[in-house]
Order: structure tokens, then sequence, then C-alpha cells
């Protein structure tokens, strides 16, 4: 599998000083586009998470929503969409957060999840940790418990990992910021 994990990083695009100076933005779109780095990463991950018996998997927008869907369908799983501020129709459970770079709002529809679910949630990239950790606690304010969070990569420097390990959910990253496969428990 570590073999198969190099395969990533030729998918992934480093753009420097994006979305602003001094933030290295890690554009993992590539990944999504070749099928073969796509079934990779959902294959990895649903290896990692089945012994969790998940029920659901969490999508935070945006590039979430495809990598989730298909995590989703690769376990028999049901998929909900966290969605940034404004964007759903109905009642929502609401969180501001912090970013790598600025602050932002992730939103969840209050009936979208129960209390016999076990969630996986999904996100490209963890920087900080700040994302992943609202969508935690917008999972946990549902009712529903939170077995993992599953990533492509993870920025190791900005300790989002032990943030996310703080609240007690396991980390499932597939390969560091320099394309090395990433050490999971
Ligand atoms: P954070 O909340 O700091 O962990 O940031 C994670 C979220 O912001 C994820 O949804 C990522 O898509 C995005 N993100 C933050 N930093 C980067 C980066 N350097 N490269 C790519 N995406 C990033």
């Amino acid at each position: 599998m570590s073999d198969e994990l190099r395969e990533l990083w030729n998918e992934v695009v480093v753009i420097p000083d994006f979305p602003m100076p001094g933030i290295s933005f890690k554009d993992i779109s590539g990944i999504l586009a070749n099928p073969v780095t796509f079934g990779i990463t959902v294959r990895a991950w649903a290896d990692a998470v089945r012994p969790e018996r998940p029920s659901m998997v969490v999508g935070i927008e945006a590039r979430g929503f495809p990598l989730g869907g298909a995590l989703a369908y690769e376990l028999g799983c049901g998929f909900v969409s966290l969605r940034k501020e404004g964007k759903l129709p109905r009642d929502v459970h609401r969180r501001e957060y912090v970013l790598e770079y600025g602050t932002s709002i992730l939103e969840i529809h209050r009936d979208a999840l129960n209390a016999d679910d076990r969630v996986v949630i999904v996100d490209d990239v963890l920087a900080t940790g700040g994302t992943a950790c609202a969508a935690v606690d917008l999972v946990r304010e549902s009712g529903a418990a939170v077995t993992s969070v599953a990533l492509i990569m993870d920025l190791p420097f900005l300790e989002g990992r032990a943030a996310l390990e703080g609240k007690g959910v396991r980390v499932h990253a597939l390969i560091d910021d320099d394309g090395a496969p990433y050490p999971n428990p």
C-alpha cells in the first residue's frame, strides 16, 4: 500500500503564496481527476475505517464532497454534507472556526444525523485542524459519534492531528506535505 500512496504526490500541485503570501497551497484536484489515484485514495481510507463500523460519511465543503461521496459508496454508508454558511435550506447547527488563512463558518442540517450514527468525516488537507475540529463539534452537536477523520494530506508542522486526537478522534491521513506515506496507528 505505501508504494501506491507514493503515486498520490505525483498528482499534487503546490502553489506558493496562494491564497495569500506565505501559504503553500496543496492542490489535490489531480488526485480526483486521475481514476488510478482516486481509487487508491478511496480504497486506502475504506480499509482504514471499516473496522470502526461507520454508518455515515460526512464530507466538508467542497473537496470533501466528491471524496466523501466515493468513500460512502465504497463502504455502503450514507453521505451528509457539511456546508459553508447560508447554503443549507433548513434548520442548522453552525460553528465559526479559524483557518490557516482567515475564519469561516460550517453548518449541518439539524436532522441530518441521529444518535445511532457512527461518523467518519472526510476532507482533503489537514492544516491547523480548525475546520476538522469544527466538523467534529457539529457532528457531536447533532447527537452522533465521530469515529475518525479521513484526509489525503496532513501538514504536520501545523499540528492539526494533535488537535483532533485531543478530541478523542482517530486521524487517517495518507501522505504528508513531502508526499511520503503518513504513519497511521
Ligand atoms: P485547517 O482548518 O487549518 O486545518 O485547514 C483545512 C482546510 O483548509 C481544508 O478544507 C483545506 O482544503 C484547506 N487548506 C488549508 N490550508 C491548506 C493548504 N496549505 N493547502 C491546501 N488546502 C488547505
